[in-house]
């Protein structure tokens, strides 16, 4: 159907769809690429893509033909480079049209197993402020951190609080370095993380803090920090840090997280 027309060019309510689906599948592919292939990779096939259809268009016919060798080529070598990443981006697609987990949306379960979560960090937290202790949590989002979780001890366990304390107690090996975990499993204990250089978070923190900045900065996971010198929770989170909050504003900061709901997270109190 005819909506309206610019000079001679129709518009129809289908080329609206079109577009609208077209943005939001770019957008969804760009939040998920910015977080495993390198957005610098992406932004150089971006210009070689463009600089080879601008010189077709515009019938430089030798230069074209070059960058059209080079695009196959590329194509290739881009498959067998990033052949991990290319998975993950299927898999993650995958996931998302999973009919199971399609219907789960209608259920209650996944609420109930996001309560039960929440209920195990926040025993978790009590009991590690209790033995005036500190720990460094971290829910990882789609980024697997495979560099990162190689530098620590496999678990694979389930999470408890009781099995998280046990790790964070300065008699246990493991307690240093962080904690990974993803959907209610505990991956890995005593990771190093990348420390961040941030001017904006307090002078007055450590490296446990700048390290739950630094994984936040360069990937999607949401770190929890424990300060054994203050007994503070605090959070990271995109690259900003939420120092100090209360159990209830963090309780409510995890299941938005948990919910997908990341513009309702809480402002800063650094
Ligand atoms: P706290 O308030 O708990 O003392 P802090 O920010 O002052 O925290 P530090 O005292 O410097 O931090 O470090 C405490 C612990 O933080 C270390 O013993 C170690 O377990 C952990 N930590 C430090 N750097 C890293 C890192 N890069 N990756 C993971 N864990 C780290
Ligand atoms: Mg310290």
């Amino acid at each position: 159907m005819e909506l309206f027309k610019i000079g001679f060019i129709t518009i129809r309510i289908i080329d609206i769809l079109d577009i609208l689906i077209v943005s939001f599948l770019l957008y969804r592919l760009f939040e998920f690429v910015r977080y495993t292939v390198s957005s610098k990779v992406i932004f150089f096939i971006l210009m070689v893509y463009c600089t080879w259809k601008l010189v077709d268009f515009m019938e430089f016919h030798l230069l074209s033909s070059i960058l059209s060798e080079f695009w196959g080529l590329g194509t290739m070598a881009f498959v067998i480079l990033f052949s991990p990443e290319i998975r993950k981006v299927l898999l993650h697609f995958a996931e998302r049209f999973n009919i199971q987990q399609m219907f789960s949306l209608f259920s209650s379960q996944e609420n109930v197993k996001e309560e039960l979560l929440i209920r195990e960090i926040m025993n978790f937290i009590v009991d590690i402020k209790k033995g005036k202790e500190g720990a460094l949590l971290i829910l990882r989002g789609i980024d697997p951190l495979t560099e990162i979780k190689s530098t620590g001890v496999t678990i694979d366990g389930q999470c408890s609080a009781q099995l998280l304390t046990a790790i964070f107690r300065k008699q246990s090996p493991l307690h240093d370095g962080a904690v990974i975990m993803k959907e209610g499993v505990i991956e890995t204990a005593h990771c190093i993380l990348p420390i961040s250089e941030s001017k904006e978070i307090s002078p007055d923190l450590g490296t446990r803090h700048r390290a739950a900045l630094g994984i936040s900065e360069v990937t999607d996971a949401f770190s929890i920090v424990v300060s054994e010198e203050r007994g503070e929770i605090s959070y990271a989170y995109k690259g900003k840090f939420y120092r100090n909050c209360a159990p209830d504003i963090f309780t409510e900061a995890l299941t938005n997280l948990f919910r997908n709901q990341e513009k309702t997270l809480l402002q800063s109190k650094d």
